[in-house]
């Protein structure tokens, strides 16, 4: 893969060492653009760790109770067949559990945790994610779906996937063919931050994606520097929509390690979502998303459930919980 333009900077094997660093020929044609090499490129400031920094920043481990699965919320799990991904996001959540931080998930570790699906009922969803499900090979992935097409409680199969908009290539008419064989349906969740991810290449991958039959949606960072503002917002949204991508969530940023330069405060975040509405479709609009850090699951973040502060905000969680949240 193209790394040649990240070694030609400053020596960043400090940082790479730490978080692995990888592209693709499609990516290295759009890195031209700030908000792309931004989140690709390695940044001497992921070595700069804060205090409310965290390797497992929304608590995952504390919900696994088998190796490769999360189990959060009753009726769905995260299922984590590997840790590799076709690309190395700069601000990835998961950055101390991907890559070369990665532990494999062995043939035996995966049966069990295919036991663990088996044996409770109220998993009604299955959501593969990673690493990123598409850099596994089509057999695996072939068996992975076989498997879960005889778990009758699981009615539907979801994928998180970066891999439409950073190796387009890697959707063939073979990969389309597995999804379009599966039983259950299958829903594509298509991990995308700005409008230029969306060139030829990548908008051909999700008509592919559309004939297998998928329904496709979106998840999107709110980062610094990348997307935090009103019109790069906008475009991309209207992008997704034309594409026939339903945006689903915008994420706030979690706090992984050595990512403070991606975060904005959130009640900027808010201020950015607050101006949607009145521009937009309602159907372009995702939902703004925060993972309360700590582990206390996700909310959607409105101004119902958020007391703005001096220095910080209150966000009052499902359980009508208040946390207090740093900027
Ligand atoms: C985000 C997440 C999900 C998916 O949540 P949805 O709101 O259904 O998209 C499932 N399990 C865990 C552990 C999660 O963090
Ligand atoms: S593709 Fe997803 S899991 Fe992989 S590095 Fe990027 S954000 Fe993290």
């Amino acid at each position: 893969m193209g790394m040649h333009k990240i070694s030609n900077q400053q020596d960043l094997t400090a940082v790479t060492e730490k978080y692995t660093a990888k592209t693709t020929d499609y990516i290295d044609g759009l890195l031209e653009h700030p908000a792309m090499s931004r989140q690709y490129l390695p940044d001497m400031r992921e070595l700069d760790i804060s205090a409310d920094e965290n390797a497992d920043p929304i608590g995952d481990v504390a919900h696994s109770p088998v190796k490769g699965i999360v189990h959060r919320y009753p009726d769905r799990v995260l299922l984590k067949p590997h840790h590799a991904c076709a690309v190395y996001c700069r601000f990835c959540f998961r950055r101390d559990m991907v890559g070369r931080n990665g532990e494999v998930l062995s043939e035996d570790d995966l049966s069990k945790a295919l036991d663990y699906i088996r044996d409770h009922k109220e998993i009604w969803e299955v959501i593969l994610t990673g690493g990123d499900p598409f850099a596994l090979s089509d057999r695996r992935l072939k068996h992975l779906f076989e498997a879960l097409n005889e778990i009758e409680h699981v009615k539907m199969i979801r994928i998180h996937t970066r891999v439409p908009v950073a190796d387009p290539k890697r959707i063939t008419a073979e990969l389309c063919k597995v999804i379009n064989d599966s039983q259950k349906p299958v829903t594509i969740s298509i991990h995308c931050n700005h409008a230029n991810e969306l060139a030829e290449a990548a908008q051909k991958a999700i008509k592919m994606l559309h004939q297998s039959g998928a329904v496709l949606v979106s998840q999107t960072v709110l980062l610094k520097g990348v997307n935090d503002d009103i019109d790069t917002l906008e475009k991309l949204f209207r992008e997704l929509m034309i594409n026939r991508v339903k945006p689903y969530y915008l994420h706030h940023p979690d706090k992984a390690r050595g990512t403070a330069h991606f975060r904005l405060p959130l009640a900027r975040g808010l201020e950015i979502y607050g101006q949607l509405r009145g521009r937009m479709s309602g159907i372009c609009i995702p939902h703004y998303m925060l993972d309360i850090p700590g582990g206390f699951g996700k909310v959607t973040l409105d101004s119902a459930k958020v007391l703005i502060k001096e220095d910080h905000v209150e966000i009052i969680d499902h359980r009508g919980v208040v946390h207090i949240y740093k900027n």
